[in-house]
Formats: C-alpha cells, sequence, structure tokens
C-alpha cells in the first residue's frame, strides 16, 4: 500500500519539492491533503496532478477561486483559520510534511500529533516556539518526527542505531550566509536584494534572511535541542561554506560522524517520505574530486549577534525562545519591507529578550501571550528605529 502523505503549505519551496519527490515516486506515495496560505495558481495546479481528497486554503476569498476552478467532487476546498487544523483532523494518512512558513504551523502539527499521524518537519518555528510541548505530546503518542530541515536530517542520519548515551554532541555546519566575510560596517548597509541572494540554497524569504543572520543556525540549536534530546552546551554551530557536509555527531570514543550530500532539499525531503528505506533517484550525484576540498571555521558572534541571542534564549527556556521567534518574525518583515535597517534585525530582538521575564514550562496560550507580547514590543522597536 500506498504511503498517504497530507502536505501543509503545499506551494512553498519545501512543498513544491515534496511534491516533485511524491510525483518521481508516484507508485510510493499518494497525496491525501495539501494545504497553502492562498497561491491559487500553483494550488489548483497541484490539485489538477495530484487529486487530493481536500486542501485546505485559510484564506476564504481565495478557498472560493480555487473552489470554482477544480472539480469538488473528488476533492474537498476546507477554508478558515481552523482550515489546516480540520484537513489533518479530517482526512487520514500517515504522514503529514508540515512545510507552512511562520507560526501557523503550529496548531495543526500538535493535532496530528494527537492523532498519531508521523511528522515530516520542515517549520522550524514549530519546535522553536512550544518544542516541549511538541516532544512530550510525541512521545506520548509514539510519534515519530522526521526532520527535513537538511542540518537535522544530517544528523538523525548519523545517530540512527546509536543510543543517546553514546553521543558526546552535535556539530551543525551552517554555510555562514551570503555575508560571511562582511565588515560590521558592510552588515549595516546590506540592502534587501542582497540578503535574498543565498549562495548555496534556493529557499523562502524569511528563512534566506534568517540564513544571512545567523538566526537560522540559531533556531537549528534550538531545534536540535529539543529533537535529539541534548543540552544547548553540547550543540555546537561549526561554518562550513561549502555546504557539503550538512552536519555531524561525535560519539563518546571520540569519532565524528558525517553525512554529505548535493545541496539539494529534494534529498532530505525524500529521506523522510522513504524512511527507513532509501531510494535510488534522479537528484544530482555530489562530485567530491570536483569540490576538491572542504573548509571548517568558528562562527563570529560579534558580527552575527543573532546566533549568540538564540542560544542565550534556548538556555533561558520558558517562554524566551517563543519571544526571540516572534521578534525575529517581525524584525524580517520590517526588514522586507524597507522600513528597519539588517543589522537591526537582531537589535530588534535583543531588545525584546531584554524586556521579557521568561516564563518557566510554559502552557500553549502562554506562549501565544508571549509571542504577541513580542510582536507588539518588535513593531514598537521596528517604529522608534525607522529609516
Ligand atoms: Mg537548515
Amino acid at each position: 500500500m500506498r504511503k498517504r502523505i497530507t502536505v501543509l503549505g503545499s506551494t512553498g519551496s519545501i512543498g513544491t519539492q515534496t511534491l516533485q519527490i511524491a510525483h518521481e515516486f508516484r507508485h510510493r506515495f499518494e497525496i491525501v491533503g495539501l494545504a497553502s496560505l492562498g497561491r491559487v495558481e500553483t494550488l489548483v495546479e497541484q490539485v489538477q496532478g495530484f487529486t487530493p481528497r481536500a486542501v485546505a486554503v485559510s484564506d476564504p476569498a481565495a478557498a472560493a477561486l480555487v473552489r470554482g476552478r477544480i472539480d469538488t467532487n473528488h476533492t474537498e476546498v476546507l477554508s478558515g483559520p481552523e482550515a489546516l487544523t480540520n484537513l489533518v483532523a479530517a482526512y487520514e494518512c500517515d504522514m503529514v510534511v508540515v512545510a507552512t512558513s511562520g507560526s501557523v504551523g503550529l496548531g495543526p502539527t500538535l493535532e496530528a500529533i494527537e492523532l498519531g499521524r508521523d511528522i515530516a518537519l520542515a517549520n522550524k518555528e514549530t519546535l522553536v516556539k512550544a518544542g516541549h510541548i511538541v516532544m512530550r505530546l510525541a512521545e506520548r503518542r509514539g510519534v515519530d518526527i522526521l526532520p527535513i530541515d537538511s542540518e537535522h536530517n544530517a544528523i538523525f542520519q548519523c545517530l540512527a542505531g546509536h543510543s543517546r548515551e553514546a553521543v558526546r554532541r552535535i556539530l551543525i555546519t551552517g554555510s555562514g550566509g551570503p555575508f560571511l566575510h562582511y565588515t560590521r560596517e558592510q552588515l549595516e548597509r546590506v540592502a534587501v536584494a542582497e540578503a535574498l541572494n543565498h549562495p548555496r540554497w534556493q529557499m523562502g524569504r524569511k528563512i534566506t534572511v534568517d540564513s544571512a543572520t545567523l538566526m537560522n543556525k540559531g533556531f537549528e540549536v534550538i531545534e536540535g535541542h529539543h529533537l535529539f534530546g541534548l543540552p544547548i552546551e553540547r550543540i555546537d554551530v561549526i561554518i562550513h561554506p561549502e555546504s557539503v557536509c550538512h552536519s555531524m555527531v561525535e560519539f563518546a570514543d571520540g569519532s565524528i560522524l558525517a553525512q554529505l550530500g548535493p545541496t539539494d532539499m529534494r534529498l532530505p525531503i525524500l529521506n523522510c517520505l522513504a524512511w527507513p528505506e532509501r531510494l535510488p533517484n534522479t537528484i544530482q550525484r555530489l562530485d567530491l574530486a570536483s569540490i576538491g576540498q572542504l573548509t571548517f571555521m568558528e562562527p563570529d558572534l560579534e558580527r552575527f549577534p543573532a546566533l549568540g541571542y538564540a542560544r542565550e534564549a534556548a538556555s533561558r527556556g520558558g517562554t524566551m525562545p517563543a519571544v526571540l521567534n516572534a521578534a525575529n518574525e517581525v524584525a524580517v518583515q520590517s526588514f522586507l519591507d524597507g522600513r528597519i535597517a539588517f543589522a537591526d534585525i537582531a537589535r530588534t530582538v535583543r531588545c525584546v529578550m531584554d524586556r521579557h521575564e521568561a516564563l518557566a514550562d510554559p502552557s500553549l496560550e502562554q506562549l501565544e501571550e508571549a509571542d504577541q507580547w513580542a510582536r507588539v514590543r518588535a513593531e514598537e522597536h521596528a517604529l522608534a528605529t525607522h529609516l
């Protein structure tokens, strides 16, 4: 029987690549549900290509457009703020791919775990914001959370067959982003177009900016802490501009295992969809001899303070990572809108964190309150620093 899959965020970067994989291996995977915030054209094409049982479109106007253009005898269209959660709840599947951007993925992810559906997780905010709640529920329900993020997928592969006690630390690699060699002065004057031009990976706008500030690496430290149950002190970041080694695990005996591969997100996606099987595919192979050499260096927290702030938020725990995430989301949007400078992104996050008194072991409601509080503070800070 084919593995039944629902894709949340199907029209985004990870979502469309997931569907490429699902198409290439259509004898193995069946698409049951799709969800998009409202990119009507792409979604209609996807529905025609995969005839899922249902699609969720949060925006009612976009949902009406989709309804008018597809065969609703085969595919039901759900809409409204609960559309994604309802899609996950109403249509049985084996795995939910969470590829939404920002915070909208959390509710449907918790619903999917509650119902015992395995999760392939590409959305970082889910773990950054509410990792303790997500992982606790997953353990209680016996649900596997498979990481699509290339670094965590690499670590996941390296850990296979080893006990947690055998692990000394994990090493998350990062390309260093487009501004690896910029001075602090240059970083002040970065233009939006420069920040959106990542040297190694083609990704959505939010994550591309997060990669440029290294906040993305910080999020990945927090993600790793939850996914692999390791304290923050045992998660290191190492800059590796070639992006060939996708992360490593150092074991108690001093051995380091690494996963290497092409910089193509379809590989970790396929790994999650097919796990524990490994399927031959048409993705371009890695040619190590033509790459020649691999380099590694320490990250510079002076020039890229966001990474340090993320580590600090994770160590302080409670509501602090949610505050970090929310402040960053607002700051990145303000930068993309041309309202604040690139270096103001980290400054905004710092300022909001400094004003927050973290609450230990927060409930979802308390996390949501902290999130909203941080968004308002970040907006105020962005207004105050208006260009
Ligand atoms: Mg990554």
